[in-house]
């Protein structure tokens, strides 16, 4: 294994390229940890590169030729961009697709409450997670409160350095005699990550004393310590509790990225599934300038819930702006964008699982993942014999083969782990269903879904040259 390790291939030049892409992702993971942030950040990069609203354009009736750039963006939560090509749409696309979501603890409708004096929000959580890993570390608030008046509030508490930080309780070791004899799944309840927000009663002045005093048997002057962070909430967003019912907010782990290991080959932070793949994919995407076939960049949302509502993949968003933009260049027709779909090539950028020599008993080490090894072809995920998998064709990874082995770019290729232990599933199923052809490519990740994941820089660029090469290869 060691003669393919890329780090032992590197020239200065290479090194020093490495480095500043993974001082780039870091500072892009330290900001983004929503699908809503990952968008404004993106649009944020993406005009500065010259890139246009596809909407705009469309609202001016302009038109679009070869060498144009423009984005669209759906409900704040998913977006598309495309480097217009020289050959007619029809022909296809060459699309990297990843998800911007990750797996996190979202506020119920109703969160807020107060038990023995302290208050709490109550939460759900999204995606898949080992619910013992969300307990007794720092976390952050990310997300907005849309008010009735049509004002929406962005909220963003535990990043700075000054920021009070959040955390969802354990039982102390000392107690837990009990608890330590249930299994992982069971220990902690899904009812029961609950994040601990306040301990302070609201402190009443002499006028609201009175108040206080007329219904001292009733619930009013209960619940003080709910009362002050409602008054905290009040002061700080101008919101009320009512407000919580339009709300999207997430609980995240808070920090930044950080380089991780001795040697700094690693980096370690929240949401590398799949921000890693959509950072990478950007990235080659805006290296390809006047590409011959047009070139696409698809950042989606709801992946980790199963790609389901208006902002996931399964949404018509995507192909609304395949059309969209064919009639901008002219060449709109029903059948020219089932043809532009059906003839597309697509990496959907998803992330791996990295070999864990610690649970070796889980992989099966000819079809795994390693660090340092170059992005990961899956030909296939699901899980129980394939299912819910989209399978690759053979004849389209011989291409895709071929393209990277033509770019000088290292791959390798891996099943997320053995056949009967588990599995998983990306977004390639659904673009498939155009009959696109398309295959898994993505970065290898550790503690995949965990508060704190980790990849290698390595994987980083070597990820993002495969899709720079993917873009460019010959049809
Ligand atoms: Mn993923
Ligand atoms: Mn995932």
């Amino acid at each position: 294994m060691g003669k393919d390790n890329r780090w032992t291939t590197y020239n200065e030049e290479q090194l020093c390229e490495l480095h500043a892409l993974a001082e780039d992702y870091k500072g892009f993971m330290s900001t983004v940890k929503t699908e809503r942030e990952a968008v404004c950040e993106v649009v944020k990069r993406v005009q500065a590169a010259g890139y246009r609203s596809l909407d705009e354009v469309v609202a001016k009736g302009e038109s679009l030729k070869a060498g144009d750039k423009v984005y669209a963006v759906w409900m704040k939560k998913t977006m598309v961009l495309f480097t217009v090509g020289t050959q007619p749409i029809e022909k296809g696309l060459r699309i990297l697709g990843a998800h911007i979501d990750s797996p996190r603890l979202d506020l119920k409708q109703v969160p807020l409450y107060e038990n023995t004096e302290m208050a709490f929000f109550d939460t759900h959580y999204y995606g898949g997670v080992k619910k013992y890993q969300w307990t007794t570390i720092p976390l952050a608030i990310h997300g907005v409160v849309a008010k009735k008046d049509g004002t929406v509030v962005d909220v963003r508490i535990g990043e700075e350095e000054n920021d009070p930080v959040f955390c969802v309780t354990d039982l102390l070791i000392h107690l837990s005699k009990d608890q330590m004899a249930k299994t992982l799944g069971d220990a902690i309840t899904g009812e029961n990550l609950d994040v601990l927000i306040a301990s302070k009663p609201l402190v009443i002045g002499t006028d609201t004393k009175k108040d206080a005093e007329k219904d001292a048997e009733g619930a009013e002057a209960k619940e003080l310590v709910k009362k002050n962070v409602l008054a905290i909430l009040k002061e700080k967003y101008g919101m009320e509790e009512d407000d919580f019912l339009s709300a999207e907010l997430e609980i995240v782990p808070a920090g930044k990225a950080r380089d991780m290991g001795l040697d700094r080959s690693m980096i370690a932070c929240y949401g590398q599934d799949d921000r890693v793949c959509a950072f990478t994919s950007l990235d080659a995407f805006l290296k390809v300038e006047n590409p011959e076939v047009t070139a696409c960049c698809l950042l989606t949302d709801k992946e980790e819930i199963g790609s389901v509502g208006a902002t996931g993949a399964q949404s018509r968003f995507f192909e609304n702006a395949v059309a969209e933009l064919m009639d901008r260049c002219g060449q709109y027709s029903e059948l020219g964008l089932r043809r532009a779909l059906a003839s597309s090539r697509m990496l959907s950028s998803d992330v791996s699982a990295a070999f864990d020599p610690l649970y070796a008993e889980a992989y099966e080490k000819k079809n795994a993942a390693f660090f340092g090894h170059g992005i990961v072809y899956n030909k296939y995920t699901g899980s129980r014999g394939k299912s819910g998998s989209n399978d690759a064709n053979a004849e389209y990874f011989a291409w895709v083969r071929r393209a990277m082995d033509d770019a000088g770019v290292a791959f390798q290729t891996a099943e997320l782990g053995k056949v009967d232990i588990g599995g998983g599933g990306t977004i390639a199923y659904i673009s498939a269903l155009y009959g696109m052809d398309v295959v898994d490519a993505g970065i290898a990740v550790l503690n995949m879904h965990a508060p704190m994941e980790v990849t290698s820089k390595s994987d980083l660029y070597e990820a993002r040259n495969a899709y720079v090469a993917f873009l460019t290869a010959q049809a």
